[in-house]
Parts: C-alpha cells; structure tokens; sequence
C-alpha cells in the first residue's frame, strides 16, 4: 500500500464478538468499576449485531485491590506460560492467562474474538491514551480515527507498541484486535470521575464504530497520527541500584510534551538537574507512573508518527 493510503479499500470480517476487560490491574479503578457495572447492567455496551461481553480478568487482584498477586497479568500471555503444564500448581496469573485464553481465544486463531478492550488506569497524566500494537491493523486504526473525530476538540492520543519480532503478551493480545485504553491521571485503588467518565465515553463511541462497520458503513482512507514507543528511560541509580534522583518538576506531569536535548528531565536529592541528552526531540509519557517503579522505568519516550490506513469495510 502507498504511503498516502491509496485508493485501497480492506474487506474485512465482521467484528461480531466483543469483549470488554477490566481488572487486568486490580487496582486500576476505572475499569474494574466499569466493567462490575456493566456485568450488572450491560444495556450501555449492548449493540446492534454485537457480542458484547464485560469481564473481570483478574478477580482476586481486585478482591486485593492490588495491581498482581502472583505476577503481572499484563505480561503473562507468552507462548510458554499459554502452554505450560502444572495446572494449580503454576502462579495464579498464569493460571488465569490460559483460562482467558481459552475463553476468548485460543490467541492467533480464528477462533479467537475479534475486539478486546482492556481498561487502565495510569499515575501519569497521560489523558485518554489508546494502546496500539500494530501499525498494519486498520481497522484498529480507522476505529482510533473515528474516536478522535467524535470525541474532538478533546484529544486521545494514540500510544504505538510495536514491536516487530516480539510476540505480545498482554491480555488483550488474545484478540483479533486488541486496543488497550490507559486513562489518567488517577492513583492506585481511587475513583476520580473525571477519568471514569473519560475512559467511558472514549467505549461508547468505540462501540459505536464497531456497530457502523458491522452495519456495512464504509470507512475511507485516513491518516491516524500515532506516537510509537521508542526508548525507555530507568532512573539515575547509585551502584546498588538505589534511585537517586526523581522526575525533574520541569518533566512531571509533561506527558507528550516535547522534550528537548538540553532540557531537564531528573533532579538529584540534593537539587542538582540531570539533562536530557538523547539526539532529537522526543515525547515522554507514563512518566512517574507509579507501577513502572518495579520495572525500573521512569518514563518512556516516543516519536511521533503519521499512518496511513486503508479504507474499510465488512466483507
Ligand atoms: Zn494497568
């Protein structure tokens, strides 16, 4: 396909079951919430030509109201673990990944589902981010072009986390196409209803998209601009692997704010600035999340990015 998205127009299968999953991280309120709502009431996830099914992925997590209790859920769905023998024997999150998998799945078939939300919340002041693996995924792309046009003059950038030679192992990398939604900023285990109400408008017109397609609206070519994940950035650490610095105040808070060589970006205990010193703009975001502590991440960087999409519509 051209760059400028030609003429192309994709047929494609219709998206008729759906899932929605919230808890991945139990104490990610937003989703969790949402989702208890709609397992109650599903009439606002009900659409014309729809499966829509809400679910909890990792009950006892929530239960906790913690992000894990064994391993995180978000990172359990490789290959090994989806195959791995041990049955109560293994970690509970593991565990959970093959039962998931089982359910909305087998992940890479055609049996799997075709659409898997699954909602976040992040520490950072990220707004409403949409989570991408793919940049080949158009109808993932043209339904992220209908949300920013619906939802305009508010934003929702688009996060792109790609990674050519990697297999995913999120929870929603069982799906056809999965789209993760990272909502904040809020902290672990609160409700704000700002971002509660953020994550679920950025749903209904997900849905809305799906329920058109499916209806046999044609989408035409579009562009969709992305900010693909480029570096990840730890903490200054002594040698014992103590952090030593944090989150300059300049950069805290900035998520997808450019960051240029030169500017501020730690601020070391006793006041001293740590420059940014990579080759060209960038834009961080998840910056100071909270739960990335343990992966000795201070924030990512990303650049930004034009796709073009094909047109689509139902086969
Ligand atoms: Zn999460």
């Amino acid at each position: 396909m051209s760059s400028s998205g030609g003429r192309v127009t994709c047929l494609l299968d219709e998206a008729r079951r759906v899932a929605i999953f919230g808890g991945t991280h139990g104490n990610e309120m937003s989703g969790v919430t949402l989702v208890q709502l709609w397992l109650k009431d599903g009439a606002e996830i009900r659409r014309k030509g729809l499966e829509t099914q809400a679910f909890i992925t990792n009950p006892r997590a929530v239960e906790r109201r913690t992000r894990y209790v064994d391993t995180d859920l978000n990172r359990a769905f490789t290959p090994e673990n989806l195959s791995a023998p041990g049955g109560h024997n293994l970690p509970y999150e593991v565990q959970r990944a093959q039962e998931i998998n089982r359910m909305f799945g087998p992940k890479g078939t055609s049996g799997a589902y075709d659409v898997i939300f699954d909602l976040h919340n992040t520490t950072s002041n990220m707004g409403c981010t949409l989570i991408l693996e793919s940049s080949k995924d158009h109808f993932n792309l043209q339904m992220i072009n209908y949300i920013k046009k619906a939802i305009s003059p508010a934003s929702c950038p688009v996060l792109l986390n790609e990674h050519p030679h990697l297999k995913y192992a999120t929870s929603r990398s069982v799906a056809k196409h999965p789209v993760g939604l990272e909502v904040g900023p809020q902290p672990q285990g609160v409700l704000r209803s700002n971002i509660f109400e953020a994550m679920r408008i950025i749903l209904k017109h997900a849905l809305d998209f799906i329920e058109l397609f499916n209806g046999g609206t044609e989408f035409p070519p579009c562009s969709v601009e992305v900010f693909r994940v480029s570096e990840r950035m730890d903490y200054p650490r002594d040698t014992n692997g103590n952090i030593v610095a944090m989150v300059h105040p300049d950069l805290q808070d900035c998520d997808w704010e450019p960051l240029n060589p030169g500017d501020p970006m730690f601020q070391t205990f006793d006041g001293k600035t740590i420059r940014y010193e990579g080759a060209g703009t960038v834009y961080p975001t998840f910056i100071n999340e909270a739960a990335y502590y343990e992966k000795q991440q201070a924030f990512v960087t990303t650049r930004p990015e034009k796709l073009a999409a094909s047109g689509v519509r139902r086969a």
